[in-house]
């Protein structure tokens, strides 16, 4: 059983995830490769998967359909009406809508609803349970109407339902910096109604990096936080540990 992770920023929702010792990497939503974390990966894991939570701009590049490596692309039903989805290996291409799953001998997937396009992802490889949330979050927009911001939380609300007491190794969810006093309500909740061992937030290019307030964590629950804001940062994540470079 492997206890340590490797992690890489690629931009926006971005990251690579690989074990300790070259046998798998797991890639999200990897619409640039500014430092070529992607392509090393590629080069070192045995077996490489890709996710795109949906279909923005931001989250997704069709041409990651050119890496021949790739042993398989998990992608959200969004982008099979894209004119890009025809470059996708039938084979080794997954298309999950809401509440799916997909296993074999090595990996397994599971879909949850996002509250914006698409879907997020918790997927079960080697011993680790890892939560991608795509653009799945507390959207309140403090200038919106009382109807939108309703709504936005009440999408958040009926979804964080789903996901309540689940436990997660290691979670990936926005912080972002746009929606400003409430940049950090989606994060906070998620770790609040979650086992989650270890939170990287994201979705906040060109916002001061992150840091969770005082009151973030439930008493007695604070763990670790990673929150990049440069492509290419890498950490190290060991279970029961922390982050460390
Ligand atoms: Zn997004």
């Amino acid at each position: 059983m492997n206890e340590t992770v490797r992690i890489a920023y690629l931009l926006n929702s971005g990251f690579v995830v690989e074990d300790g010792e070259n046998r798998w990497a797991l890639i999200f939503d990897a619409y640039r490769d500014m430092r070529g974390d992607v392509k090393r990966a590629l080069e070192s894991a045995s077996e490489v998967y890709f996710f795109v939570s949906h279909a923005h701009f931001d989250h997704f590049s069709p041409s990651i359909a050119r890496y021949e490596r790739a042993t398989r692309f998990f992608l959200s039903d969004d982008i099979r009406v894209l004119s890009g989805a025809v470059r996708f290996p039938a084979e080794r291409t997954t298309w999950l809508g809401k509440y799916d799953r997909w296993e074999d001998a090595h990996i397994r997937v599971e879909t949850f609803d996002s509250t914006d396009e698409g879907t997020s992802f918790f997927v079960g490889i080697d011993g680790w349970r890892i939560f991608h949330a795509g653009d799945f979050n507390w959207w309140h927009w403090s200038g919106d109407t009382p109807e939108n911001i309703g709504f936005a939380r009440n999408g958040f609300m009926k979804q964080m339902k789903r996901l309540d007491g689940h436990v997660f190794d290691l979670a990936f969810f926005p912080a972002d910096g746009r929606l400003e006093e409430a940049r950090d309500w989606g994060a906070k909740e998620f770790c609040r109604r979650t086992d989650t061992a270890a939170l990287v937030t994201m979705h906040s290019v060109g916002y001061p990096r992150f840091s969770p307030d005082a009151d973030f964590f439930a008493p007695g629950r604070e763990i670790p936080v990673w929150a990049p804001t440069e492509p290419g940062e890498r950490r190290i994540y060991m279970k029961g540990s922390g982050f460390s470079e």
